[in-house]
């Protein structure tokens, strides 16, 4: 990025636990959380004996709420992304456990993380009067390793290019926002575009990386005391990635189409997984960003020089405690 001064280098991601409670069909009483939640323990059955237990930078229980979670995973990311830093916040966890709901829920009274980072944007902007900003919004998704744009779907094979100014997809649709209410237009029109797309082929939603980018530009005004600073621009770029379903598929039991879906995903994690790793070790030497669209996309956000908060979310159910065990392993090696 431009004229940066901070040091993010070796930075590491930031894990957050979200914690659902149980639906009428699910059992609660599988996880319970320690007085400075941080602590997560989680239970096969209803006796007391723990199945395992974890720390992370932040448990958030059954009753938070969005704007908890929007404090401990996202704020700290939207003031880098005005000065010039990529961020990315990346919901992680079996279908069903929540993510969609906190990148991205419209309901009024559960406004999510994609439009709260909007509107946190747009507050600042408004509030600074030495630079002008340029916001434009993007969303698509990668389905079976193939990039489509969710706001012109048609275009359903888009390429990830390398450019001076680092990743970029090339092609991609992007729309000019002024405030939030635009950004949920698009969120919606996009909602429905990968909605229709699935139905067409017969499959889930939940099978494919959905990405909204925002990308913020920077520039001094062009008030005459401010000439002299010059024109330096800074962009920054701010990923919210609503990850597919991580519950293991079983591949021998699936044919066709779904068997091609189970191995990219399980790639896709896979390798996601083991870039995110790779940035916590410092002795790693080889990291795989190459070896699927997800990570090639988001190299920048997960190479050190950028804000990552990686939200794991969970249901407190007993029918779903492997899965859960399973979420929360990942997001354990994350940190
Ligand atoms: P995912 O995207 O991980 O598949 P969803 O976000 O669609 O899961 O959530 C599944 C269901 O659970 C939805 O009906 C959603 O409204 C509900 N839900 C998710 N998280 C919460 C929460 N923290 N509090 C209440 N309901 C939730
Ligand atoms: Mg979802």
């Amino acid at each position: 990025s431009v004229g940066s001064t901070t040091d993010h280098s070796g930075e590491r991601v930031k894990v957050v636990v979200r914690v659902r409670p149980p639906n009428s069909n699910e059992t609660g009483g599988a996880i319970t959380v320690a007085p400075d939640n941080k602590g997560i323990v989680l239970y096969r059955d209803q006796s007391t004996i723990p199945q395992s237990g974890f720390e992370f930078d932040k448990v958030l229980r059954e009753d938070a709420s969005q704007a908890d979670v929007f404090q401990a995973a996202v704020q700290p990311i939207v003031e880098d992304v005005l000065n010039g830093y990529n961020g990315t916040i990346m919901a992680y966890g079996q279908t069903g456990a929540g993510k969609t709901y906190t990148l991205s829920s419209i309901a009024p009274d559960a406004i999510g993380m994609m439009p709260r980072a909007a509107s946190a944007i747009f507050s600042e902007i408004a509030g600074d009067q030495n630079n002008a900003y340029t916001v434009v919004m993007s969303y698509i998704q990668i389905y079976m390793e193939l990039l489509q744009d969710l706001l012109q779907p048609q275009n359903n094979d888009l390429q990830i290019r390398e450019g001076e100014d680092g990743v970029f997809v090339a092609g991609v649709h992007e729309v000019e926002v002024k405030n939030m209410e635009e950004c949920l237009h698009l969120l919606q029109v996009g909602d429905r575009n990968r909605v229709f797309a699935f139905t067409a082929l017969n499959a889930h939603s939940s099978r494919s990386h959905a990405i909204v980018m925002l990308t913020i530009m920077k520039r001094r005004n062009a008030a005459p005391q401010n000439r002299a600073l010059g024109q330096k621009v800074k962009v920054g770029k701010l990923f919210l990635v609503d990850l597919a379903g991580s519950e293991r598929l079983k591949k021998s039991r699936s044919v066709g189409l779904r068997a091609h879906e189970a191995v990219s995903i399980n790639l896709s994690l896979t390798t996601l997984g083991m870039c995110i790793n790779a940035r916590a070790d410092p002795n790693s030497t080889h990291i795989p960003f190459r070896d699927s669209k997800l990570t090639r996309l988001l190299q920048e956000s997960l190479g050190g020089n950028a804000k990552t908060s990686l939200v794991i979310a969970v249901a407190n159910a007993l029918q779903h405690v492997d899965e859960t065990l399973q979420s929360l392993q990942f997001g354990s090696r994350a940190m």
